[in-house]
């Protein structure tokens, strides 16, 4: 469990954030404190979402996105939190499944792609497959998990 300065429990949730007054970018998903209007980026995606935020430099239009367009984890959390109702191990075991699948799906591929000899598609699918795979294995404790 994560703990706010304040003393409170932080809870992962998706939120919209807005980047220089022009990009706003929902499903991002966020420690949140239940208590205070802290919160901070979820560590895992952080990377991935400033490599987004920098290719928009210079870019004066308004964009509006969601984050799961551009990151397959956190499509997957969202079809997770849509489909479960409420239980903690139901979550967990939502949350386990889906990530499993995906990365099962992945593999095969990952195979289809090396029997056709693409390495650059290769290389695409072991990209994708690292990061659903830090997620798989986070320990998610639905304690953690507000789903708003
Ligand atoms: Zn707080």
């Amino acid at each position: 469990m994560k703990l706010c300065d304040c003393g409170q429990t932080m809870k992962l949730e998706l939120r919209r954030l807005v980047y220089k007054r022009r990009t706003f970018i929902s499903h991002v998903p966020v420690y949140a404190c239940q208590h205070c209007p802290t919160y901070e980026l979820m560590p895992l995606v952080k990377p991935d979402l400033l490599d987004y935020l920098n290719s928009l430099d210079g870019d004066k239009h308004q964009t509006r996105i969601s984050f799961a367009d551009i990151y397959e984890p956190v499509s997957i959390l969202q079809d997770v939190l849509a489909s479960y109702s409420g239980s903690i191990e139901e979550f967990q075991r939502c949350y386990k499944e889906a990530f499993e699948d995906r990365v099962n799906m992945l593999l095969d591929l990952y195979r289809f792609a090396k029997a056709s000899n693409d390495t650059a598609w290769m290389d695409e699918i072991k990209a994708r497959l690292e990061k659903v795979n830090a997620f798989l294995q986070l320990k998610m404790e639905s304690s953690d998990f507000c789903a708003s």
